[in-house]
This record gives C-alpha cells, structure tokens and sequence, in this order.
C-alpha cells in the first residue's frame, strides 16, 4: 500500500506533497507540531495532543490562522487512509507561505502537513534492562517560551541528542540555565525516591509532556505521591529510579547514566525499579482500555 500524506485538506502521495520554500516553518522554525501514536487504529490521546497544539498556537500568534481547521477529524482520516493498525503520526502546522517577516505578515494561509507510518519502537530489551542516557552540556532556557511549547525549532533538542549519541547514549537528558534537570531531548524525566515520584516543574523549561500528565494522574490513582519542583542534577546519584516519558516511547527505564567528562553515574541497582514497572504496566492498561 502506497503511503498518503495530509497537506492542506488533501490527501496526497508524498511525491506530490510539497510546501514552499519560501514556509515559515521551514525559514524561521515558525510552527508547531504533535507527535502521536495510534494502537489497534485508534490515536492515543488524541484530544490532549490538539488542545496541546491548539494552546500553543495561540500562544505564539498563530491561533486565529488555525480558528477552524478539524485537526482531529484530519489526523484520523490520514491514519484511517495509510490503513495501519500502531502508527507513529506527526501534525505539523506552521505559519505558512509569505515573503515577509512573520510578525508583518497577516494574510497568508497555515500549512498543515499530516504524516502516519509505521512505529518503529526501541527494541524489547531497553525496557526490560533499561535505557542509558547521557547528560548534556545543551541547556534548555528555564524562562523561554519556546521551552513549552512543541516547536518546529527544534535545534536545542537536536545538539543534545547528537551529543547523546556521539557518547553512546539512548537519549540525551537537558539541564535548564539554573542547572536543575528540565527534560530529555524528545521526553520527560521522572524520579523515585524514598517510594515518591518526583518531576521537574513546567516551570523548570518543560514540555508538558501529554504522556508526563498521564503518568502523574495513573500515579495518583495507585497511591503514589508525586510531586513537582526543582530537581538537583544529585538526583541521578540519589534516586532509586529514573524513567522517560514520551507518546512514542511510553513508559522508558533509565538504568545509567554518563556525563560530559565521561563519569558514568549508576541509577538505583541498574535495573528497572519496581514503581517504574508498575507504571509501565498501568500505562499499558489505560492504552488497552482507550484503544482496545
Ligand atoms: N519533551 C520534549 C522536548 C519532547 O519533544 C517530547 C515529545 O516529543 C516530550 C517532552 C514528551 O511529550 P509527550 O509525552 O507529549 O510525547
């Protein structure tokens, strides 16, 4: 079956699927996007990551040129069109087509692009053994805008996990400006402690991460205290356990990790933890309850 790519209200074969050189998004990483996953053709949590996107949006002024686009109806259609069962999607909407800056620029049309292929997950074994990350010399801005909102600039993201696997790491966690943990390069970080969870605030230079919110609410429902603040970069030494969160990941072990100087820094025991385990397997049933 040949792949069929959503751009600007139509389905188009990715050869025909072209935007303009002359993109806001593409010029000026001026634009937003979502990156979702679909079990049993079904997206999960589908509402969340449009109202994500849809908040950003007007945060950074491109709200009104959105106002009545059906995202969700379009996302579904391309999903539904690519005939796939577990799908990785992406919705990319950017400030479009227009010569001028983009703060002078008021009439031109959004462009919104819509991709569904197949998921490539990480292998097995990196959530059985777990994964290793790599803490970053890129920092991620505490009081940047851009740090909560998903946008198409991406370039901090980008240096940190080049870092991270120039160091033989599977992903790379940021520092924000004032040296606390803020976030991986494509995920949220969680910590154990003493039996609690623990998280960096949004105000640390997060993403609010859709699967970080899911991940805090199942833990409430397990009788598992979490809280949110400023975390140490000691934590990594401290804790018992560690995990990242992100939509195409899920639920993912951090067993180790290593620094710029090349330390090597242990998590807990070197395994995944038991909370982390019984979240995992909380996860997978809330993906079986909405999807199934
Ligand atoms: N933080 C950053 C910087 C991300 O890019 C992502 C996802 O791509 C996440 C966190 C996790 O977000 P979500 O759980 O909504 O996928």
């Amino acid at each position: 079956m040949s792949e069929l790519i959503y751009l600007n209200g139509q389905l188009v074969p990715p050869e025909e699927a072209k935007i303009s050189i002359f993109d806001h998004g593409f010029l000026y990483g001026y634009g937003l996007f979502e990156t979702m996953r679909a079990y049993n053709g079904k997206i999960f949590l589908l509402k969340r990551h449009i109202k994500r996107l849809s908040d950003a949006a007007h945060v950074i002024g491109l709200g009104a040129k959105l106002g009545g686009a059906n995202l969700t109806h379009a996302c579904e259609e391309t999903l539904a069109a690519n005939k796939l069962k577990d799908a990785r999607l992406r919705l990319t909407v950017t400030h479009g087509d227009a010569d001028a800056f983009p703060w002078l620029e008021r009439g031109c049309q959004p462009t919104v692009v819509i991709t569904a292929r197949p998921l490539v997950p990480p292998p097995p074994e990196k959530y059985e053994q777990g994964s290793r990350m790599f803490l970053a010399t890129v920092r991620r801005c505490r009081q940047s805008l851009a740090s909560g909102v998903k946008s198409t600039n991406y370039l901090t993201s980008v240096l940190a996990r080049i870092e991270a696997v120039e160091h033989g790491c599977d992903e790379a966690v940021l520092l924000n400006d004032d040296g606390f943990v803020a976030e991986g390069s494509i995920s949220n970080i969680f910590f154990v402690k003493s039996g609690r969870l623990m998280t960096p605030s949004l105000g640390s230079g997060v993403l609010p991460g859709i699967t970080r919110a899911l991940v805090m609410e199942l833990a409430g429902e397990m009788g598992i205290v979490c809280t949110e603040g400023t975390v140490g970069v000691g934590i990594f030494g401290q804790c018992a356990e560690a995990f990242l969160t992100a939509s195409t990941l899920e639920i993912m072990p951090l067993t180790a990790a290593r620094d710029a100087a090349g330390k090597e820094i242990a998590i807990g025991d070197g395994q995944p933890g038991e909370i982390t385990r019984q979240l995992m397997a909380a996860y997978k049933e809330q993906v079986a309850k909405e999807t199934g």
